[in-house]
Protein backbone atom coordinates (compact mmCIF):
# COMPACT_ATOMS: atom_id res chain seq x y z
CA UNK A 1 0.00 0.00 0.00
CA UNK A 2 1.22 3.20 -0.99
CA UNK A 3 -0.22 5.58 0.70
CA UNK A 4 1.06 8.79 -2.09
CA UNK A 5 -1.41 6.91 -4.06
CA UNK A 6 -4.21 6.44 -1.66
CA UNK A 7 -3.56 10.48 -1.13
CA UNK A 8 -3.76 11.24 -4.84
CA UNK A 9 -0.21 13.36 -4.68
CA UNK A 10 1.54 13.92 -7.71
CA UNK A 11 4.33 12.53 -8.94
CA UNK A 12 7.76 14.61 -7.75
CA UNK A 13 8.17 15.59 -11.91
CA UNK A 14 3.80 16.33 -11.82
CA UNK A 15 4.13 19.19 -9.04
CA UNK A 16 3.45 22.77 -9.86
CA UNK A 17 5.64 24.47 -7.02
CA UNK A 18 8.59 23.29 -5.30
CA UNK A 19 10.37 25.22 -2.48
CA UNK A 20 14.11 23.60 -2.02
CA UNK A 21 15.70 24.35 0.93
CA UNK A 22 19.85 24.48 1.42
CA UNK A 23 22.05 24.49 4.33
CA UNK A 24 24.44 26.37 2.04
CA UNK A 25 24.50 28.35 -1.37
CA UNK A 26 25.62 25.29 -3.15
CA UNK A 27 23.68 21.94 -1.83
CA UNK A 28 20.57 22.25 -4.03
CA UNK A 29 22.93 22.24 -7.49
CA UNK A 30 24.45 19.00 -6.06
CA UNK A 31 22.00 17.13 -4.57
CA UNK A 32 18.64 18.02 -7.23
CA UNK A 33 19.96 20.19 -10.08
CA UNK A 34 19.37 17.26 -12.89
CA UNK A 35 15.80 17.21 -10.87
CA UNK A 36 15.55 21.04 -10.74
CA UNK A 37 16.03 21.66 -14.58
CA UNK A 38 13.66 19.49 -15.64
CA UNK A 39 10.89 20.48 -13.44
CA UNK A 40 11.52 23.94 -14.55
CA UNK A 41 10.92 22.85 -18.11
CA UNK A 42 8.50 21.07 -17.16
CA UNK A 43 6.79 24.55 -16.16
CA UNK A 44 7.49 24.09 -12.44
CA UNK A 45 7.84 27.38 -10.15
CA UNK A 46 10.83 26.91 -8.43
CA UNK A 47 12.06 28.48 -5.35
CA UNK A 48 15.18 28.61 -3.24
CA UNK A 49 15.60 29.22 0.43
CA UNK A 50 19.93 29.14 1.35
CA UNK A 51 19.60 28.95 5.41
CA UNK A 52 23.54 29.95 6.61
CA UNK A 53 25.34 32.69 4.48
CA UNK A 54 28.00 30.51 3.03
CA UNK A 55 30.90 32.21 5.38
CA UNK A 56 32.38 29.58 6.29
CA UNK A 57 33.33 27.95 3.19
CA UNK A 58 36.97 28.35 3.43
CA UNK A 59 38.43 28.20 -0.05
CA UNK A 60 42.53 28.50 -0.86
CA UNK A 61 43.80 31.36 2.01
CA UNK A 62 40.68 33.48 1.80
CA UNK A 63 39.28 33.33 5.02
CA UNK A 64 37.53 36.22 5.54
CA UNK A 65 33.60 35.65 6.47
CA UNK A 66 32.16 38.54 5.12
CA UNK A 67 33.86 38.07 1.40
CA UNK A 68 33.13 34.48 1.11
CA UNK A 69 29.66 35.65 2.17
CA UNK A 70 29.71 38.81 -0.67
CA UNK A 71 31.42 36.28 -3.13
CA UNK A 72 28.90 33.25 -2.46
CA UNK A 73 25.73 35.57 -2.38
CA UNK A 74 26.42 36.37 -5.97
CA UNK A 75 27.32 32.68 -6.57
CA UNK A 76 23.62 31.47 -5.02
CA UNK A 77 22.27 33.79 -8.25
CA UNK A 78 24.19 32.55 -10.60
CA UNK A 79 23.51 29.04 -10.08
CA UNK A 80 19.91 29.83 -9.54
CA UNK A 81 20.23 31.44 -13.29
CA UNK A 82 21.74 28.70 -14.83
CA UNK A 83 18.86 26.30 -13.14
CA UNK A 84 15.80 28.42 -13.69
CA UNK A 85 15.17 29.31 -10.37
CA UNK A 86 12.16 32.13 -9.77
CA UNK A 87 13.13 33.49 -6.89
CA UNK A 88 15.51 33.23 -3.88
CA UNK A 89 15.14 33.70 -0.01
CA UNK A 90 18.01 33.74 1.92
CA UNK A 91 17.82 33.28 5.77
CA UNK A 92 21.16 34.75 6.49
CA UNK A 93 21.73 32.30 9.43
CA UNK A 94 25.82 31.70 10.33
CA UNK A 95 27.56 28.44 8.33
CA UNK A 96 28.45 26.39 10.79
CA UNK A 97 27.49 29.28 13.61
CA UNK A 98 25.40 29.25 16.98
CA UNK A 99 21.36 28.76 15.58
CA UNK A 100 19.18 26.59 16.75
CA UNK A 101 16.57 24.55 14.23
CA UNK A 102 13.49 26.11 15.84
CA UNK A 103 14.54 29.13 14.27
CA UNK A 104 14.85 27.59 10.92
CA UNK A 105 11.87 26.07 10.90
CA UNK A 106 10.03 29.34 12.47
CA UNK A 107 11.54 31.20 9.26
CA UNK A 108 10.19 28.74 6.61
CA UNK A 109 6.59 28.03 8.00
CA UNK A 110 6.16 31.70 6.87
CA UNK A 111 8.05 30.59 3.39
CA UNK A 112 6.14 27.78 3.14
CA UNK A 113 2.58 29.80 4.20
CA UNK A 114 3.44 32.33 1.24
CA UNK A 115 5.00 30.42 -1.38
CA UNK A 116 2.25 27.46 -1.09
CA UNK A 117 4.16 24.78 -2.42
CA UNK A 118 3.27 20.88 -3.62
CA UNK A 119 6.15 20.05 -2.67
CA UNK A 120 9.32 20.88 -0.45
CA UNK A 121 13.17 19.57 -1.11
CA UNK A 122 15.76 19.75 1.38
CA UNK A 123 18.64 17.21 2.42
CA UNK A 124 18.12 14.06 4.13
CA UNK A 125 18.90 14.81 8.06
CA UNK A 126 18.62 11.31 8.32
CA UNK A 127 21.35 9.95 6.55
CA UNK A 128 23.63 7.84 9.16
CA UNK A 129 26.82 8.99 8.59
CA UNK A 130 25.76 12.62 8.29
CA UNK A 131 27.98 14.74 10.49
CA UNK A 132 27.58 18.39 9.32
CA UNK A 133 25.85 20.59 11.88
CA UNK A 134 24.10 23.11 8.95
CA UNK A 135 22.52 20.07 7.27
CA UNK A 136 21.10 18.24 9.93
CA UNK A 137 19.48 21.49 11.44
CA UNK A 138 18.01 21.74 7.63
CA UNK A 139 16.59 18.87 6.87
CA UNK A 140 14.77 18.11 10.08
CA UNK A 141 13.72 22.04 10.12
CA UNK A 142 12.33 21.94 6.72
CA UNK A 143 10.68 18.36 7.74
CA UNK A 144 9.24 19.77 11.50
CA UNK A 145 7.95 23.00 8.92
CA UNK A 146 6.13 20.70 6.82
CA UNK A 147 4.64 18.68 9.48
CA UNK A 148 3.35 21.89 11.27
CA UNK A 149 2.52 24.84 9.07
CA UNK A 150 -0.95 24.07 8.98
CA UNK A 151 -1.10 24.12 13.12
CA UNK A 152 -2.21 27.59 14.02
CA UNK A 153 -1.71 26.73 17.31
CA UNK A 154 2.25 26.34 17.00
CA UNK A 155 2.25 28.89 15.04
CA UNK A 156 -0.48 31.74 15.01
CA UNK A 157 -1.79 32.47 11.38
CA UNK A 158 0.02 36.20 10.81
CA UNK A 159 -0.70 38.03 7.47
CA UNK A 160 -0.37 34.32 5.80
CA UNK A 161 -2.84 31.95 5.63
CA UNK A 162 -1.98 28.27 6.75
CA UNK A 163 -1.18 25.72 4.31
CA UNK A 164 -0.76 22.02 4.59
CA UNK A 165 2.68 20.88 2.76
CA UNK A 166 1.46 17.86 1.26
CA UNK A 167 5.12 15.69 0.13
CA UNK A 168 8.67 15.99 1.10
CA UNK A 169 11.22 15.08 -1.15
CA UNK A 170 14.75 14.49 0.59
CA UNK A 171 18.23 14.40 -1.56
CA UNK A 172 21.64 12.87 -0.45
CA UNK A 173 19.37 10.01 1.04
CA UNK A 174 20.39 6.45 2.14
CA UNK A 175 16.86 5.43 1.51
CA UNK A 176 15.97 6.83 -1.63
CA UNK A 177 12.65 5.46 -3.32
CA UNK A 178 12.33 7.49 -6.14
CA UNK A 179 14.92 7.92 -9.07
CA UNK A 180 14.76 10.81 -11.85
CA UNK A 181 16.39 10.43 -15.33
CA UNK A 182 18.67 13.40 -15.61
CA UNK A 183 20.54 12.39 -18.77
CA UNK A 184 19.89 15.36 -20.88
CA UNK A 185 20.54 18.01 -17.96
CA UNK A 186 23.73 15.92 -16.85
CA UNK A 187 25.98 18.77 -18.36
CA UNK A 188 24.11 21.38 -17.22
CA UNK A 189 24.50 20.44 -13.58
CA UNK A 190 27.72 20.93 -13.67
CA UNK A 191 27.77 24.31 -15.28
CA UNK A 192 25.18 25.04 -12.55
CA UNK A 193 27.69 23.90 -9.67
CA UNK A 194 30.62 25.24 -11.50
CA UNK A 195 29.02 28.57 -11.00
CA UNK A 196 29.64 28.26 -7.48
CA UNK A 197 33.06 29.16 -8.49
CA UNK A 198 34.56 29.67 -4.80
CA UNK A 199 33.98 25.81 -4.16
CA UNK A 200 33.93 24.21 -7.44
CA UNK A 201 36.82 25.82 -9.90
CA UNK A 202 39.53 23.96 -8.81
CA UNK A 203 42.51 21.29 -9.35
CA UNK A 204 39.70 19.13 -7.51
CA UNK A 205 37.12 19.12 -9.60
CA UNK A 206 37.77 16.49 -12.20
CA UNK A 207 37.86 14.09 -9.34
CA UNK A 208 34.29 15.67 -7.86
CA UNK A 209 32.57 15.79 -11.16
CA UNK A 210 34.18 11.91 -12.04
CA UNK A 211 32.56 10.75 -8.71
CA UNK A 212 29.42 12.14 -9.26
CA UNK A 213 29.07 11.35 -12.60
CA UNK A 214 29.80 7.78 -11.89
CA UNK A 215 27.43 7.46 -8.94
CA UNK A 216 24.75 8.84 -11.46
CA UNK A 217 25.37 6.04 -13.79
CA UNK A 218 25.11 3.48 -11.47
CA UNK A 219 21.85 4.85 -10.62
CA UNK A 220 20.65 4.98 -13.61
CA UNK A 221 21.59 1.53 -14.39
CA UNK A 222 20.20 -0.03 -11.40
CA UNK A 223 16.70 1.64 -11.40
CA UNK A 224 15.82 3.13 -15.00
CA UNK A 225 17.74 0.95 -17.75
CA UNK A 226 16.46 -0.73 -20.12
CA UNK A 227 18.38 -3.74 -21.89
CA UNK A 228 20.57 -1.06 -23.73
CA UNK A 229 20.06 2.46 -22.36
CA UNK A 230 22.42 4.25 -20.42
CA UNK A 231 22.54 7.82 -18.46
CA UNK A 232 22.44 9.65 -15.54
CA UNK A 233 19.93 9.41 -12.55
CA UNK A 234 19.17 11.78 -9.07
CA UNK A 235 17.88 10.04 -6.31
CA UNK A 236 15.11 11.36 -3.56
CA UNK A 237 13.30 10.05 -0.63
CA UNK A 238 10.44 11.14 -1.16
CA UNK A 239 7.27 10.96 1.80
CA UNK A 240 4.21 12.52 2.33
CA UNK A 241 4.42 14.55 5.27
CA UNK A 242 2.24 12.64 7.33
CA UNK A 243 4.41 9.97 6.65
CA UNK A 244 6.98 12.30 8.67
CA UNK A 245 5.61 10.96 12.62
CA UNK A 246 4.54 7.99 13.75
CA UNK A 247 5.31 5.88 10.66
CA UNK A 248 7.36 3.39 11.13
CA UNK A 249 7.38 1.60 7.62
CA UNK A 250 8.53 4.77 6.05
CA UNK A 251 12.27 3.73 6.10
CA UNK A 252 10.81 1.11 3.37
CA UNK A 253 8.55 2.77 1.30
ZN1 LIG B 1 26.22 21.96 2.52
Amino acid sequence: MDIRVLLGLPDLLMVRTLVCVQPHPDDNEVGAAGTLLELVGRGCEVVYVTVTDGGAGAFGEVTDREVLVALRSQEILDAGAVVGVKRQVNLGFPDGGDYTEEQVREKLVQVFREVRPEIVMTVDPWMPYEAHPDHVKTGLAVARAAMFCDNAVLYPVGERPLWSVPQVAFYASSHPNTFVDVSVHWQDKGRAMLAHQSQFDNEQWPVLWGYLSMSARALFDQHLAGPEASGHAEAFKVLATRQLHFYPSAIYE
